[in-house]
């Protein structure tokens, strides 16, 4: 293991396998490594990172037991149900035998576990080591989330059409529509993983990937709700935007293309690393989008598309139409492209690294939310920080094309980017000197180092 830290004290650090958990948590390690502490990061075999991108770190790798099918099944939920019932005796092996290669004098102080993989928390427990937990999505989603099972209980889930528009009471700006409810699996099994999720047992603190200025009333609310410290430290790619996590390879040449390219010219389009597309919604996005004529960059992951590899499946006349004025790639450097000078507008799924990443560039949004929290970032873009412009409904041509027009050409779209410039500095702000967030960072190191 690496010379040791902050007095031989060792974190171990526990990711979600998925790409928007990954990133987050291997963010928060090299902060941390940054004050001193050795990291070791535990993480399941499936959808492991790369251990040489992260020289300074330790890696344990947990035998997960997912086999082949379970690994290819689109069901997540099912995915995070197993991983924790599996994880919980491997991870706790996993513990003693790295131990035991440890230096004398370097001790494990805590085990920071994305609330994902829950059964860090019951290791932990077992072992008598402090843990504490990181969220990954916002602090709205996580007040609003445990109160799924109580809607569900009187009827309002699944949300009817009927009550798709009308306010959640008491959770305002949701509206019934917006509820973080997931498209996998069943709805009983999402709820189980919510009651599991969110009960942190024994951990000491809760960290959130947020920010202040962005979430005052919900960070408030669950002060009250939590009887532990809340960490509110993001963003964290600002604090460690060095650390390279991407799963997939990034294709670089779009760089050169936006180089090319105007001023806030170009639309970035991207729906993550989970959400799927079927062919009539491909089609509709790809019409709307050259029936715009603005430039774009859109990203399109081989695999998502729903009965195709990659774009064979699209059309030759869209491909000919948007030849001079689109760019389509397998999985971009976003953070790079979003603060790329020609990039003016980001169409979203809205997950939450890509909601903080593009605030923090000043980046107005389109916002396609696909399932669970995109929806409550979605409606916190679009009216609450008045951010990002809503695509509702269906995806169609039509309408794809006005949302573009509008964000990257009308007055609106040009008040959104001034209002999300404001909360870019805001931001800013708040990780400077005597900001929120690094005040919120200082206490986490201090309990950690007390620990
Ligand atoms: N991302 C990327 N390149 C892409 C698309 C996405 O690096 O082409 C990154 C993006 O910067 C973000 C993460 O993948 O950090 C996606 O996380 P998010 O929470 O936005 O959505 P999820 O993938 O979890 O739905």
């Amino acid at each position: 293991m690496e010379n040791q830290g902050r007095n031989g004290k060792r974190l171990v650090l526990v990711p979600g396998p998925f790409q928007g958990h990954l990133t987050p948590m291997l963010q928060l390690a090299t902060v941390l490594k940054s004050k001193g502490f050795s990291i070791t990061i535990a993480h399941t075999q499936f959808n492991s990172p790369d251990s040489s991108a992260h020289p300074d770190f330790t890696f344990l790798c947990i035998p997960d037991g997912l086999s082949e099918e379970e690994v290819r099944n689109p069901d997540l939920i099912g995915i995070v149900l197993r991983l924790n019932v599996n994880c919980e005796s491997s991870f706790r092996e996993c513990l003693n035998q790295g131990t035991n290669h440890m230096e004398s004098g370097d001790k494990i102080c805590c085990i920071i576990y994305d609330a994902i993989v829950y059964f860090s928390e019951a290791v932990a427990r077992d072992l008598k080591i402090p843990s504490i937990a990181l969220h990954t999505s916002n602090a709205a989603t996580t007040i609003v989330r445990p109160i799924l099972l109580q809607l569900k209980a009187q009827g309002h889930i699944p949300v009817p059409d009927s009550m798709l528009q009308v306010p959640v009471p008491l959770h305002q700006p949701l509206r019934f529509k917006d509820l973080p409810l997931s498209n996998f699996g069943s709805l009983d099994y999402f709820l189980e993983g919510i009651v599991l999720m969110y009960n942190i047992g024994s951990s000491s603190a809760i960290i959130f990937n947020t920010i202040h200025c962005l979430e005052e009333p919900p960070l408030a609310q669950l002060h009250q709700r939590y009887q532990v410290p809340i960490f509110p430290i993001g963003p964290l790619h600002k604090l460690a935007p060095t650390s390279d996590v991407s799963l997939l390879q990034e294709d670089t040449g779009c760089i050169t293309w936006l180089d090319k390219q105007t001023h806030n010219s170009v639309i970035y389009v991207s729906l993550g690393s989970i959400a799927h597309l079927n062919q009539d919604q491909l089609s509709e996005m790809a019409w709307g989008l050259a029936n715009s004529k603005e430039p774009f960059l859109w990203v399109i992951r081989p695999g998502s598309i729903l009965g195709s590899e990659w774009i064979d499946s699209m059309d030759e006349g869209f491909k000919e139409c948007v030849k001079d004025r689109g760019c389509i790639v397998k999985w971009a450097p976003q953070k790079k492209v979003l603060a790329h000078d020609a990039v003016g507008g980001f169409w979203s799924h809205c997950g939450w690294n890509s909601t903080l990443e593009s605030i923090c560039e000043g980046v107005p949004m389109i916002c396609q939310p696909c399932f669970g929290d995109q929806k409550v970032n979605a409606r916190y873009l679009t009216h609450e920080w008045k951010v990002g412009l809503e695509l509702e409904g269906e995806i169609e041509r039509g309408t794809v094309e006005r949302a573009v027009r509008t964000l990257m050409k009308e007055k609106e779209g040009e008040e959104m980017r001034q209002r999300v410039l404001d909360l870019k500095h805001k931001v800013e702000v708040s990780i400077g000197d005597g900001g929120y967030s690094s005040h919120y960072l200082s206490e986490l190191v201090e309990l950690l180092t007390s620990l």
